[in-house]
């Protein structure tokens, strides 16, 4: 194998504020370690078209509190073929990479499995606003777009206050309730749906019309994706009965961007840092991850055939506050 000299650098999957704060660690601590630098354009659509741009210290100037990523992020089927990825390992050769680090959620991860089973030294940072990746209790992105639904349900609270209302806010989280279980805790939801606990609708609508009788006069209810569609939970609530009347607010892709968390800064720098320090270690196919407060390397293969664990103690906290 040959000596480690040039680095490259993929954000992948969906964007997540921070990833430009761990690419800006990475080229600067790989710089500092010696190494040449490059960014990949597009994720693993860049890999197999061979977009690859040098990177100094100078290029990844004023990205610390940007969100997306100045990379391109993006999904890529072409990638997922024999021939793409034939033809993504062709390009890695062909521009002399010894090594990828690869920013991205779950799907980005079994990419970088696919990388390593082909030879490839892959290292890999999770970042996801979902924080659905096992293997770590944190992903990139998390903490702001938790913030973010913070945000919004603070909003929403003023004027279900002022009249009285239900209020149904639907968060993203198809297959993990992350963000509405933490944004739910932190906003006083009464409600919290999530796609690891069966929605019980007669339940949610005994609970809410308890509420009411008890003196509560507007409630916050706080849905995952995964967990149901917020018009069809409206309209079956509102049919059990007319007091259960509520407004709905999809959140969609503003949980998506925006300027990193000082939290989200750090972490995505210390990851970067950490990646590159894996690298000059020999650690290949291996994910930083960031649990109980401290950082470790996970072997991808084990993140990929992990699920995320969800956190019942704080989903029954949740509903003991909800009382
Ligand atoms: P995320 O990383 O945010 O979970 P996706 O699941 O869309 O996002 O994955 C991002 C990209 O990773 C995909 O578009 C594809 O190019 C690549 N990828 C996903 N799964 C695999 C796989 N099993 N093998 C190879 N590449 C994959």
């Amino acid at each position: 194998m040959r000596a480690l000299r040039n680095i490259a650098i993929l954000t992948s999957g969906g964007d997540a504020p921070g990833m430009n704060a761990c690419t800006r660690a990475i080229v600067r601590t790989g710089i500092a370690s010696g190494y040449r630098m490059f960014g990949v354009e597009y994720a693993y659509q860049g890999l197999v078209d061979g977009k690859f741009q040098s990177l100094g210290s100078r290029d990844v100037g004023n990205i610390i509190s940007q969100g997306g990523t100045t990379l391109g992020a993006g999904r890529s089927t072409a990638f997922k073929t024999p021939e793409g990825l034939a033809r993504a390992l062709e390009m890695i050769r062909a521009t002399e990479i010894d090594a990828l680090i690869i920013q991205g959620g779950d799907g980005s991860l079994r990419g970088a499995q696919a990388l390593s089973e082909a030879g490839v030294s892959v290292i890999g940072i999770p970042a996801s606003i979902d924080n659905d990746v096992s293997g770590t209790s944190y992903s990139i992105g998390f903490d702001t777009a938790l913030n973010t639904v913070l945000d919004a349900i603070r909003r929403l609270r003023d004027t279900a206050r002022s009249h009285n209302r239900i209020v149904i806010v639907e968060v993203m989280g198809r297959a993990c309730g992350e963000i509405a279980l933490r944004a739910g805790v932190a906003g006083g939801a009464e409600v919290i749906l999530v796609p690891e606990h069966p929605t019980d609708l007669p339940a949610v609508a005994a609970q809410l019309l308890d509420g009411r009788r008890r003196g509560k006069r507007f409630s916050i209810v706080v849905l995952a994706e995964g967990a149901g569609h917020a018009y069809d939970v409206q309209a079956k609530l509102e049919a059990v009965d007319v007091e259960l009347k509520s407004t709905v607010t999809v959140l969609g892709h503003i949980q998506r961007g925006g300027d990193p968390t000082a939290f989200d800064i750090i972490v995505a720098s210390e990851m970067g840092y950490r990646a590159v320090k894996a690298l000059q270690q020999g650690q290949r196919n291996v994910m930083v991850s960031y649990s109980k407060g401290d950082y470790s390397l996970v072997p991808i293969p084990e993140v990929n055939e992990g699920s995320k664990r969800f956190d019942e103690e704080l989903f029954d906290l949740s509903q003991i506050l909800a009382r």
